[in-house]
């Protein structure tokens, strides 16, 4: 058995009767970062999910919170569960979860009882495989989708930062914030490539049409999550969108 988060561990947090809380102590400094600082909120749910750090909390998440508690989750794969020391995701038998050297072999039985198979082969995975990549790069984009929308209006105008209105500070917050977890943290095989890169490395399908899997990520979801309302058919997505989608990129993403 693995030492688990306490509610002393947490302090802003309300934990309630139907609370789970079952992930190891190793993350609790990771759980505290996540969490909303300042405010009291009403958690449902920490535990490992897939070797990862799973948190839920009621109510309305901010972006901010979302991208605060997906940090800890990508996070939680390089910080041993049970110790707090640097680790790495191991896998065997489908089971993954964060681990040092030393704690490797931990609760290793329990899994094994549960799946009623010994566990033989505990091998090292790198995070960008193990995290569900299109679900991890899906919060993100759409946290800046949201973000370029909340300052389209600041940017017509021509607003200088400190003439931006409280929605639009925080917008700006979150989009610096993830052009630093798009630096810190790349996710997908072309996530260095530069628009020109993109344009120049990606085929169309035909003159009209480019087929979301020709797109490596992290553009693909970048692309789709920019793209949503836009009509597709079989043939793919218009290549029109494309082309305006890659041509508003790096202006939509700077707002300093
Ligand atoms: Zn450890």
């Amino acid at each position: 058995m693995i030492n688990r988060i306490q509610p002393s561990d947490i302090p802003q947090a309300i934990i309630t009767p139907t609370t789970t809380l079952s992930a190891g102590r190793g993350w609790a400094r990771l759980v505290r970062g996540a969490l909303p600082r300042g405010d009291h909120v009403e958690v449902s749910e920490i535990s490992a999910v897939d070797g990862l750090l799973y948190i839920e909390i009621e109510g309305r998440y901010t972006s901010l919170t979302r991208l605060d508690i997906e940090w800890a989750r990508a996070e939680s794969g390089k910080i041993c569960e049970i110790c707090s020391e640097p680790g790495s995701l191991r896998t065997d038998a489908g089971w993954m979860r964060a681990r040092c050297d030393e704690h490797a072999n931990d609760d290793i039985e329990a899994i094994a009882n549960v799946m009623g198979t010994p566990i033989t082969n505990v091998t090292w995975l790198p995070i960008s495989e193990a995290i569900p990549l299109r679900d991890y790069l899906a919060v993100r984009e759409k946290a800046r989708r949201a973000a370029i929308w909340s300052l389209s209006n600041a940017k017509r105008l021509g607003k200088l930062p400190d003439e931006l209105s409280r929605e639009e500070t925080s917008a700006a917050a979150v989009l610096a914030r993830i052009r630093q977890f798009d630096k810190d943290f790349p996710v997908g095989p072309a996530s260095s490539w530069t628009v020109e890169k993109v344009k120049a490395r990606v085929t169309p399908s035909s003159e009209r049409h480019i087929r979301l899997e020709d797109i490596p990520e992290p553009w693909a979801t970048r692309f789709l999550t920019a793209s949503i309302g836009s009509t597709i058919c079989a043939a793919g997505h218009p290549l029109d969108d494309w082309e305006n989608f890659l041509s508003l990129w790096e202006k939509e993403n700077d707002f300093d």
